[in-house]
């Protein structure tokens, strides 16, 4: 029988993604996909898309990226909701612009589930192996990336390489006392690639995070603590029809900290890497350790704890909220003082590590480098943490790469189309003075950048690009069109007053003296369309008729309840655009423009943007400096 994938040339791809985390797995699919012959070089193929750190996707922010890489195509979302073990939207009672989706996953399965997807991927080839150099051509013009030299000493060719390291590179590991080599628990560091990259003329600093130990099911009394279901109705992350809610949930426990437990981890204060002047690397303040906590917030005398199930079928348990490098025996003795830990056995415990990254200021929005054509940077190696936001990096560059190759336009998200789009635009035109995670507050256009119209705003994208099924576009044309004929409905259906007299009653509401428009009862806050819908035979009868599911009802219902908001924020991306729309020539010397000052002078040779609109973003560059600007290239 012949081969049915064979492989024409071992040594020779068109783009080769050094890297198998979050950001080396959605690049290498996606440039895959799109039909350039990929290599995928990563150290170790059992770690594929491994959880470092907590065994959960989504949440405030980062749900909504995940949603969008769905929406694009990405494969994060299909492969969450294959492996979830417990699904809560986050923020339900507020605004819908803040509803975030986040989901427990088992975390072998995830990993096991990219593997096996990444296997099955035509023009995908995996190497094991660490990548020690790259080869670039530096002959005359600007240099460009050719290929990667490998500690097995293979060389491998391409035309363009992506970079998604992680937290590997020179990664150095902290537990109290004792440090070690690695690229995270178990894992070997990454050496070879930051020298070589300096030695081109890239600039790399230090960063660092940590994470807490995990422990074993059997040693926790779970009986004393509070349990945390999932949702009732859970949701899922992928908009496909290829996947489905969750049907069996596993419950997280809270616990609290007490003042007992924080004079015992403070007994190892002065062992702490943190503390002592061991770690250099900068940590991030929002993901801060327990010790960090301790010393921050010195007057609480209980911070909360939640343990985290790692899979279905295993014992082992994460502590969300007590990341820590203190020496392991004040560790394991502060947990013990914990109700319901008090015999905990820890598989191993917290440690903190050190990695080198690159200022993604030395990147285009493209997530190529400045420097080296057709390198690309993605993930943490870019000064960000996260799965989610090295997933929507990677897949982001492993999109742009093929296109560069084809010769096309690479894809910019810009501020107002997603939060994928903030990510990028934050790290390339303002930098990171810490590990970059993404918040809601980050974004300008909140209302506009739902988790709920993630589809709407970019599965016409994903599908022009080529990574949209042509079943999920099918799905989605359908359900577009079934929320445009409910709002229709809406607008044309009057509600007599008969009608709404009982629901007015059961929520003590004044019944209306005349009829309505049902587009404006929904808009009302007082009522649900579900509640609506199940007094109004008349409506319900054209939701059944139409086979309109739920997910299209939720879809009218925001878009009505929040018509105001979003037309406003559409005004306001609109008018930011025209900054947006005026380019700078590349290669501009900013130096000669004496009527800026000199910091914005230095900050914009730097950066080197690529429309006003990234220029005023730049941190130092004020609105006179724009005003100069728009002088020179404006209208
Ligand atoms: C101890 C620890 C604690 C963390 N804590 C948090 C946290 O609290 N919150 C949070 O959001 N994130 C945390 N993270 C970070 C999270 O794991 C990363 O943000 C995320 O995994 C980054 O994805 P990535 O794809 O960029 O890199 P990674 O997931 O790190 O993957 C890098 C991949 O590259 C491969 N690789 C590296 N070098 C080479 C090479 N030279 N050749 C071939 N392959 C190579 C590795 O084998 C790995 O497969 C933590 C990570 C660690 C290690």
């Amino acid at each position: 029988m012949a081969a049915q994938h064979p492989n024409k040339d071992l040594y020779t791809y068109d783009i080769i993604v050094i890297g198998a985390g979050h950001a080396g797995c959605e690049a290498a699919a996606a440039a895959a996909r799109l039909g350039s012959r990929t290599l995928l070089l990563t150290m170790d193929m059992q770690k594929m898309a491994a959880m470092s750190c907590n065994p959960a996707v989504g949440g405030v922010a980062k749900g909504q990226i995940v949603r969008e890489i769905d929406a694009l195509g990405g494969r994060m979302g299909v492969i969450t909701d294959r492996s979830t073990i417990q699904f809560r939207m986050l923020n339900r009672s507020k605004g819908a612009a803040m509803w975030s989706p986040r989901a427990q996953c088992d975390k072998e399965l995830f990993s096991r589930l990219w593997r096996k997807e990444l296997e099955n991927e035509n023009n995908l080839y995996i190497w094991q192996d660490a990548a020690t150099d790259l080869v670039v051509d530096t002959e005359g013009g600007k240099p460009r990336v050719k290929g990667v030299k490998t500690r097995m000493g293979v060389e491998f060719r391409a035309e363009a390489i992506i970079l998604t390291a992680g937290t590997f590179l020179t990664g150095l590991m902290h537990c109290g006392e004792q440090s070690a080599e690695g690229g995270r628990a178990a894992d070997a560091a990454s050496k070879g690639i930051t020298e070589s990259l300096v030695a081109l003329g890239f600039e790399a600093g230090r960063m660092k995070t940590g994470t807490p130990a995990r422990i074993d099911a059997r040693s926790i009394d779970f009986s004393v603590m509070e349990e945390q279901a999932g949702d009732a109705e859970p949701s899922k992350f992928s908009f496909s029809v290829d996947t489905q809610a969750v049907k069996e949930q596993k419950p997280c426990y809270l616990v609290y900290t007490s003042v007992e437990v924080h004079d015992h981890l403070r007994t190892g204060f002065d062992r702490s890497p943190l503390f002592n002047g061991t770690i250099h690397g900068i940590g991030p303040r929002y993901c801060p350790s327990i010790e960090d906590k301790l010393r921050t917030f010195a007057e609480k005398e209980q911070h909360q704890l939640f343990l985290e199930p790692e899979g279905w079928d295993t014992n082992e348990y994460y502590i969300n909220g007590f990341s820590s490098s203190l020496p392991q025996e004040i560790q394991l003795a502060a947990l013990r003082k914990i109700r319901g830990l008090e015999g905990v056995h820890i598989y191993r415990p917290g440690y903190a590590i050190e990695y080198d990254y690159f200022p993604p200021t030395q990147l285009r929005h493209s997530l190529e480098t400045k420097l080296v054509e057709n390198l690309y940077f993605a993930g943490q190696v870019n000064g960000t943490t996260g799965y989610e936001e090295a997933a929507a990096q990677g897949l982001m560059a492993g999109i742009n790469a093929h296109r560069k190759l084809q010769g096309s336009e690479p894809i910019v998200l810009k501020r107002d189309e997603a939060y994928i789009g903030v990510l990028i635009d934050d790290l390339v035109t303002k930098g990171v003075d810490e590990p970059y995670r993404m918040f809601t507050s980050r974004a300008e256009y909140r209302i506009l950048l739902r988790q709920d119209n993630a589809d709407l705003r970019l599965t016409p994208l994903g599908h022009e690009i080529g990574l949209v099924t042509e079943k999920n576009w099918a799905n989605f044309v359908e359900k577009k069109s079934l929320v445009e004929s409910l709002i229709s409905f809406a607008h044309d259906h009057s509600v007599r007053i008969s009608e709404i007299e009982s629901v007015s009653k059961s929520k003590n509401l004044e019944a209306p003296t005349q009829g309505k428009k049902l587009y404006a009862l929904i808009a009302r806050n007082e009522f649900s369309f579900a509640e609506l819908i199940e007094a109004l035979p008349r409506v319900k009868k054209f939701i059944e008729a139409n086979n309109i599911t739920a997910e299209v009802i939720e879809q009218a219902e925001i878009q009505i309840k929040y018509r105001g908001y979003i037309e406003r924020e559409k005004l306001l991306a609109e008018k930011l655009h025209r900054l947006e729309n005026i380019t700078i020539p590349e290669g501009f010397d900013f130096m000669q423009m004496n009527a800026l000052t000199i910091e914005a002078r230095q900050k914009l040779t730097k950066i080197r943007p690529q429309t006003i609109g990234q220029a005023s973003r730049i941190p130092g560059v004020s609105p006179a400096d724009i005003n100069v600007l728009l002088i020179k290239f404006g209208r």
